[in-house]
């Protein structure tokens, strides 16, 4: 066995888990030990053995960037047509899924996927259209009630009342529902919900994918929440002789925010009757610096299944770390750094850089457009999510389903065309009344508004007609122009980025046209040899404009399976398709992944551990799991950055450094910039010298030093005898650093770093702070 070619790569533990009998498994190890090589190469193992066909297995995931590695994997050691699998994420199958019934799952054909950005102004539609406060029903707290009760299973009849506020957001969550299937849409959650209903009320469809799916595969299963355990079960159900292959890392669980529950693996564990846990203890992607660093880290947390990883690697660099004044210092520094590697011979797409928040990206990025530098977005404000991105889609989503009430309304005035907020409410009351939807009802609609309705319903009538049977470029294009956006804004003073953001839409369908296998020599070669004629019934009939897909023989038009991409897919353009160019990506998006040298910035008390999660021993817990999976994404070099001072939301922060750098082993770590010792950054120090040497924080900002300000009158002794630097004690928000002091007597004020409780200003006379030296 060892001599096929497949297998040579393997350790024994590994060896045996790809080897495993067609059997429940579960297989238990950290970060870099081959987790994912290995549930990739059982694919390709049972395939080669002919125990499958390529419809006959199922591989989840959770990030598009994942499922595509995962195909790359596998399309490397075998060659076997990946596409055609069902390898993808869980919203990507289900998608694939409901595609194929949507008439038994109750949607139209052509359904439309709202992304986030997407729910939340349907979710505010209602609230306006409900008369609610959107104080007390804050739309985003809506959405996620809506999601999570959905993630829960839980249909509007199925969430518990409690109180009269809740009582409200289940009618809420009603209305959304009522008004998702009346615009034929759907948001991510429902995709997952629908897909587990429908084959838990469908005894034959349930049957058939059971039958179907020999062997069922679910990577970073730690990541499962309650909905996609559920759903798992309905395709590969306890008991049924299918062979379920879950692999996943407890220590690498960062979705318990959004309800995935470590504890089902311990669930799977049991209800699957899992003979043995594998586990995996040699990494294979690190050196031993960054493995003790990961190892250290992760030893403060106290709920673990308990694992080792060791490397055979040797200890390579030391994990370097480096304290900026600034943010923009920060990025200057990340700037030159990866200039450096890049010069030295590293590829730019093998450098990543990784931050806690979105937000953080803004200054690094400026850096690197500044300097010329490719690089590539993973989340974040997406090519797909950028408002003239999102006009365009919109019509070509009307295109494809004119009921669409959201896209109905996001352009329905844009171009201005004299439809005013009255028009629409009237609109809306008339489409309230009748339960249709915007675009049936405009005909209600009297005067110069409905008459400018009627013109808005005209136009888009025409581009259905006129691109009926046109390319995916050719109707872009086409509605670029009809529904006069180019020219829209070749009228505006910044519009010319945003047009040649429209372009690219363009080059993005070609490319998703190409990549997709929608040319026009694409072959029909279906996969799913098992189904039964029942089933197929809900395939549509190939009209003109209905292309299969090129492996599954799946029907879509290609404007539907672009308008999906969009909804579905990080589409991001900052580089272009294939070229070299540096990652930029949230910790949670790089999951999974791996780089040879990873820079993990705005290390900072409040921003990485987050300050929303300091309250509860819980929410720190998974920061340092989260800080786990980023320090084990590098495979040769790992750059822990902090900075004194931060733009962050419009506010300027000042920071402590992050508390982890103390769990961090000091052998591994390397200084760029002096280490201070104790409570507080090299910050409060220099800010404590400079004030005593008169020169004042403006001295201090910023890479450069300015001549020092003329020295300020000597301040008098104060009657409270703090100082600024000092370390206090306050009863409540515990130790704290002086940074400023104010006032006299009663007046008298501090500003106080209270680390993980934040900044505060006190009023002296009424706040005790006991000095701590
Ligand atoms: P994560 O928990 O981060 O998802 P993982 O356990 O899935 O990690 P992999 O991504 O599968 O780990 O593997 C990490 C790296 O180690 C990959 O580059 C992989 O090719 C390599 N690797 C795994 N097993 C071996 C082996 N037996 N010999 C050599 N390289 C290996
Ligand atoms: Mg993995």
């Amino acid at each position: 066995m060892q001599d096929d070619p497949l297998l040579r790569n393997l350790n024994p533990e590994q060896l045996a888990a790809v080897t495993l009998p067609a059997q429940p498994a579960l297989i238990l190890a950290g970060a870099g030990s081959g987790k994912t090589r290995v549930l990739t190469t059982r694919i390709a193992w049972l395939l080669q053995q002919g125990a499958i066909t390529p419809g006959g297995v199922m591989a989840v995931t959770f990030t598009n960037k994942a499922a595509k590695e995962m195909m790359t994997r596998l399309s490397a050691m075998l060659p076997v047509n990946v596409r055609g699998m069902w390898i993808g994420t869980f919203h990507g199958l289900c998608n694939r899924f409901l595609r194929a019934h949507w008439k038994l799952a109750g949607l139209p054909q052509s359904f439309q996927i709202l992304d986030t950005a997407d729910q939340l102004s349907a979710v505010k539609r209602i609230v306006k259209a409900m008369n609610l406060d959107e104080e007390r029903y804050v739309p985003k707290q809506l959405s996620w009630f809506i999601a999570g009760s959905k993630e829960e299973g839980l249909r509007p009849r199925d969430v518990p009342v409690r109180d009269e506020h809740t009582r409200k957001m289940v009618e809420v969550y009603q209305a959304y529902e009522d008004q998702c299937q009346r615009e034929g849409v759907v948001d991510f959650a429902e995709l997952m919900l629908r897909t587990y209903e429908l084959l838990r009320d469908n005894d034959p469809l349930r049957a058939h994918y059971q039958h179907r799916f020999s062997h069922v595969l679910v990577d970073e299963f730690q990541d499962t929440n309650r909905l996609q355990y559920a759903w798992l079960k309905m395709f590969a159900p306890p008991g049924n002789g299918q062979g379920v292959f879950a692999v996943g890392d407890d220590d690498q669980s960062i979705y318990g925010f959004r309800g995935a529950l470590v504890g089902n693996m311990a669930d799977f564990e049991r209800e699957y009757r899992v003979e043995r846990v594998v586990k995996l203890e040699q990494n294979y992607r690190s050196f031993g610096n960054i493995l003790d660093a990961a190892n250290a880290l992760i030893a403060h947390n106290s709920r673990r299944l308990g694992k080792n990883l060791r490397t055979d690697a040797g200890p390579g660099e030391p994990v370097r770390v480096v304290e900026s004044t600034s943010d923009f210092g920060e990025a200057q520094w990340v700037l030159e750094e990866i200039q450096q590697l890049h010069r030295g011979g590293l590829a730019r797409k093998e450098i990543a850089l990784l931050y806690r928040s979105n937000a953080q990206s803004r200054v690094i990025e400026s850096a690197l457009f500044n300097a010329g530098i490719p690089y590539r977005v993973y989340g974040g404000l997406r090519f797909f999510e950028r408002a003239e991105v999102k006009h365009a889609l919109a019509y070509l989503r009307l295109i494809e389903n004119p009921n669409d009430d959201t896209s109905f309304l996001r352009v329905v005035n844009f171009p201005a065309r004299g439809i005013g907020a009255r028009t629409i409410e009237q609109l809306q009351d008339a489409a309230r009344g009748t339960g249709r939807s915007l675009y049936q009802s405009v005909g209600a609609v009297a005067g110069k508004g409905g008459s400018n309705l009627a013109g808005f319903v005209g136009l888009v009538e025409r581009l259905r007609e006129r691109t009926r049977g046109l390319t995916l470029r050719e109707i872009i294009e086409h509605m670029l122009h009809d529904a006069g956006l180019i020219d829209f804004y070749r009228t505006e003073k910044e519009g010319q980025d945003r047009i040649e953001n429209l372009e690219e839409l363009v080059n993005a369908a070609e490319a998703f046209v190409t990549q997709e296998g929608f040319g026009k020599d694409a072959v029909a070669l279906p996969v799913d040899e098992h189904a039964p004629g029942t089933l197929s019934g809900d395939a549509p009939a190939p009209g003109p404009d209905l292309t299969p897909d090129a492996e599954t023989g799946e029907i879509v038009s290609p404007l539907a399976a672009f308008l999906t991409h969009a909804a579905l897919e990080a589409g991001d353009n900052q580089a272009q398709a294939g070229q070299d160019a540096v990652q930029l990506m949230t910790v949670h998006s790089a999951k999974g992944l791996e780089f040879d040298a990873v820079f993990i910035t705005g290390m900072e008390e409040g921003l990485f551990p987050h300050e929303n999660a300091l309250s509860d021993s819980d929410g720190l817990e998974e920061e340092r799991r989260l800080m786990y999976v980023a320090i084990t994404r590098a495979r040769q070099r790992l750059y822990l950055s902090f900075s004194q001072t931060r733009m962050l939301h419009g506010q300027t922060r000042y920071n402590v450094k992050s508390r982890f750098f103390d769990e961090l082993p000091e052998h591994a770590l390397k200084w760029l910039t002096p280490k201070q010792q104790g409570f507080g950054s090299g910050f409060a120090r220099e800010y404590q010298q400079a004030w005593q040497r008169g020169s004042g924080f403006g001295s201090m900002v910023g890479a450069g030093r300015v001549a020092p300000a003329p020295p300020p009158l000597v301040p008098k002794a104060p009657s409270h005898g703090l100082r600024v630097g000092q370390s206090v004690f306050h009863t409540k928000f515990g130790e704290g650093l002086i940074l400023t002091l104010e006032g006299q007597g009663d007046d008298a004020r501090a500003q106080v770093n209270f680390g993980r409780h934040g900044m505060k200003w006190l009023a002296l006379s009424v706040a005790k702070l006991t000095p701590v030296d």
